[in-house]
């Protein structure tokens, strides 16, 4: 099979879910269906004056309203 064929066959396999699925088995080690989804983990933080844990996706504390600083 010269390189060209393999394009091809590439090609006509991407349209294909299941393979798709094959895929991410090997690259993640077993996880079908995972794909190439990356999982978010939630940044927390502490609010500078008041010391309550808050999610850095908000602006403000939710306990004392103070401005949520990234750093
Ligand atoms: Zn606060």
């Amino acid at each position: 099979m010269d390189a060209n064929n393999i394009q091809q066959r590439m090609q006509e396999i991407q349209k294909n879910d299941d393979v798709l699925d094959a895929f991410s088995k090997i690259v993640l080690g077993g996880k079908a269906g995972y794909k190439t989804v990356i999982e978010k983990k939630p940044i927390i933080i502490k609010c500078h004056s008041c010391q309550t844990v808050v999610d850095i996706s908000q602006k403000f504390c939710h306990e004392c309203g103070a401005k949520v600083e990234k750093n």
